[in-house]
């Protein structure tokens, strides 16, 4: 890590501060970048080379988190009822 990635920065997503400040360069439990999170799940995009923070607090990651896990589970709901018709059209 630069130096300059290293200095406080507030949270990219609600311009907070928190004590537990996360990069968004780190990996989720599930081995997801948290960058690649953001990408899929809000309306803004972050360039690897922009000035801006590159950090996120754990409110937020908590918040990502929550939204990645239930963009995947409508999904999943979606594909079951689709499976579901299919069935019964047999
Ligand atoms: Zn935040």
């Amino acid at each position: 890590m630069e130096a300059s990635e290293k200095m406080e920065q507030p949270c990219r997503l609600c311009d907070g501060s928190g004590e537990k400040m996360l990069s968004v360069f780190d990996k989720t439990e599930e081995g997801q970048q948290i960058l690649h999170l953001i990408k899929e799940c809000l309306p803004i995009i972050i360039y690897r080379t922009d000035p801006l923070s590159k950090q996120i607090c754990e409110k937020c990651f908590n918040n990502l988190e929550l939204v990645s896990r239930f963009k995947k589970s409508s999904q999943y709901t979606a594909e079951k009822h689709k499976e579901n018709l299919r069935a019964n059209w047999r």
